[in-house]
């Protein structure tokens, strides 16, 4: 207690820590026993705080601690001699100025945070003064109180730390990439003249579902160690998600030195990988953005570089951002969220184009084609659309709704007619929903929901539907069978479906695709293909369908070819409910 003893001699009272027993009937006010008493009560009241405290009094410019508590007494805030201030060897000059402040100010409570940068590692605290009122000596008097919040704020900043750290590579996380952007974009010394990359790694999780999470995670470490070594000292590169990062490259020699770093980055991830017994071998696509005068923000910066790397990733090149691109983007973005709510709202309609027999003239049926009418914007064509449907998967309520609203106005122009009429209904189906619906108990409720049998739908679909999982959309489309309903081959010859795929799925029909058949009186290699896709669709045993019919010539040409069916503006344009039905009913009493 050598310390508490030598603020007992400074202190005009005599105080120690350790405050001997207090008497239990004060005596005579302004005595000195009384005096001795009074700083015996304060002192114990001091030492049950839980906090360090202090009380000073101010003796005319001199400030003396009139009591301390232990815990005061144990953060060993003494200055150095030279430096202490008049509070003595307890407090160094902040903690002074702020008691002089405190008596001078008008405010009866002065609170700050303050750092002890004199003490070796520092200290943080929470200090308190509150001033007291003035007694009959008329010397001022204050409680000072200091919550230590050193271990808090250690705490803290390591935790921050650690939040700007991704814990499987060490490098900055996406945080931490946004605060290195912001400051470059905000010092003056870098002039704009900066990029940044984005690096996605394709197939990544393939690799993570093949081979597990430790072999990917393995794999990203070591990728994150190619990609450092490849990069020049003062570039930044961060993860900023499972398998993207990201370079924030100065561009000392031009816009050129991002192209350079990109391809640097791509050979350095050329060499295959060994895991465990495996080589396995990575390409990575690159999105890159250049800093500009309209580009305000890192989030921007690093959203423009995301947006060419969509493109990276269907081209396989490096791409660089272009203005404009984000707008698009936008566009699309809110078209999804509109689109949402028409859907949900129940705003789409459908229309019905006739599908016509060739050989008799006959209405055969009708395709429903999906129709967007917004409020503000008007018709919005479903080639626009349904891209955006597919994107943001709302195609899959979509389909579903699609499906729905076509068997229900089938029974109905049955229940209209009096009678089952004998033409059937086709809808459209993506592969979006083939791979993610379950779309043989859709199709299933709907027919039944409707009465409606089987085999008067047939569900379109593009050839993407069976190349991306061949098995899958096997299972998907046996599932449609077995409801009897039809399958076509939409649009065909403008995909990639293989011989094999087609020979080996369940497809009843083949949907020539509008650009052979518009010009192919016009056109030899048109002509060819479309008669080729017929030869095709008979040697396989499957009917054919020639969509984009828009004069009678080509009707009677693609008859005479052996076509079964056509659809077209020669016929009729896709027609409202009413229409359609006022259509075939011209055409069948
Ligand atoms: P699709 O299934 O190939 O539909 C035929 C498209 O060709 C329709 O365009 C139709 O209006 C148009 N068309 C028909 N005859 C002619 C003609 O003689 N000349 C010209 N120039 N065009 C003709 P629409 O209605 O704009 O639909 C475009 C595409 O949107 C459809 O192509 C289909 O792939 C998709 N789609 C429409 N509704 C749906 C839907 O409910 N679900 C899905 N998944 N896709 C849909
Ligand atoms: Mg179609
Ligand atoms: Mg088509």
């Amino acid at each position: 207690m050598k310390l508490a003893a030598e603020y007992a001699e400074e202190a005009s009272v005599a105080v120690c820590a350790a405050a001997p027993p207090v008497a239990n009937v004060r005596p005579d006010p302004g005595t000195r026993a009384d005096e001795i008493y009074m700083g015996q009560v304060r002192q114990e009241y001091l030492a049950a705080l839980p906090i360090a405290a202090a009380m000073v009094v101010a003796d005319g410019p001199v400030m003396r601690l009139l009591c301390t508590n232990s815990r005061f007494l144990s953060l060993s805030l003494d200055a150095p001699p030279e430096q202490a201030g008049a509070l003595g060897r307890i407090a160094n000059a902040v903690i002074e100025g702020a008691v002089r402040n405190c008596f001078a100010d008008q405010e009866e409570v002065l609170e700050f945070d303050w750092y002890d940068v004199d003490e070796i590692g520092g200290g943080h605290f929470f200090v308190r003064l509150v001033r007291l009122p003035l007694r009959t000596d008329n010397r001022q008097r204050c409680l000072l109180t200091l919550v230590d919040r050193t271990a808090e704020i250690t705490n803290e900043r390591s935790l921050r730390n650690e939040m700007l750290r991704d814990s499987l590579t060490g490098l900055p996380n996406r945080i931490a990439f946004s605060q290195t952007l912001e400051a470059a974009i905000g010092s003056p010394e870098n002039d704009g003249q900066f990029a940044v990359l984005v690096i996605d790694l394709c197939r990544f999780s393939r690799i993570n579902e093949s081979m597990g999470p430790a072999a990917a995670d393995e794999l990203i470490v070591n990728v994150a160690r190619r990609m450092l070594s490849s990069l020049r000292a003062g570039d930044t590169l961060a993860r900023i998600g499972g398998d993207e990062f990201a370079v924030l490259l100065r561009l000392i020699d031009g816009p050129g030195d991002a192209l350079h770093a990109a391809r640097r980055i791509q050979q350095a991830l050329s060499t295959p990988f060994r895991l465990s017994e495996l080589e396995i071998r990575i390409d990575c696509a690159i999105g890159c953005a250049m800093m500009s005068d309209r580009v305000s923000g890192s989030e921007n910066l690093v959203r423009n570089a995301q947006v060419a790397l969509k493109r990276a990733k269907c081209s396989r090149r490096v791409e660089v951002y272009q203005p404009g691109e984000i707008s698009a983007a936008w566009r699309r973005f809110s078209l999804e969220t509109e689109l949402r709510r028409a859907i949900e709202n129940d705003q789409l309609g459908l229309a019905f184009q006739p599908l016509i027999d060739l050989q008799t003239g006959a209405v055969a049926g009708f395709e429903a084609l999906a129709r967007w009418t917004h409020a503000e914007r008007g018709a919005i064509s479903p080639l626009e659309f349904i891209p955006v449907a597919e994107e943001s998967g709302l195609i899959v309520p979509l389909g579903r709704w699609a499906l729905e609203a076509a068997t229900r106005t089938l029974a109905a122009w049955d229940r209209q007619a009096g009678q089952t009429m004998p033409i059937g209904m086709a809808v459209n189906l993506s592969a979006i929903q083939l791979a993610r619906d379950d779309i043989g108990a859709v199709v299933a409720g709907a027919l039944e929901r409707n009465a409606i049998c089987g085999h008067r739908l047939t569900l379109e679909l593009t050839e993407s539907a069976i190349v991306g999982d061949p098995e899958r959309s096997a299972r998907a489309l046996g599932s449609l069978k077995e409801l009897s309903a039809k399958l076509a081959m939409d649009d065909f010859g403008t995909g990639y479906s293989s011989l094999a795929s087609l020979q080996r799925l369940p497809i009843d029909e083949l949907k020539i695709d509008r650009s052979f058949v518009t010009g192919m009186l016009g056109d030899r290699d048109s002509l060819a293909i479309v008669r080729a896709v017929l030869g095709l669709a008979e040697a396989l045993g499957m009917g054919t369908v020639a969509e984009g019919i828009e004069t009678s010539e080509l009707a009677d040409a693609l008859a005479e070819l052996g076509c079964f069916y056509g659809q077209g503006y020669h016929f009729a344009r896709p027609l409202t409910s009413e229409d359609a039905f006022a259509y075939w009913a011209a055409r069948n009493c």
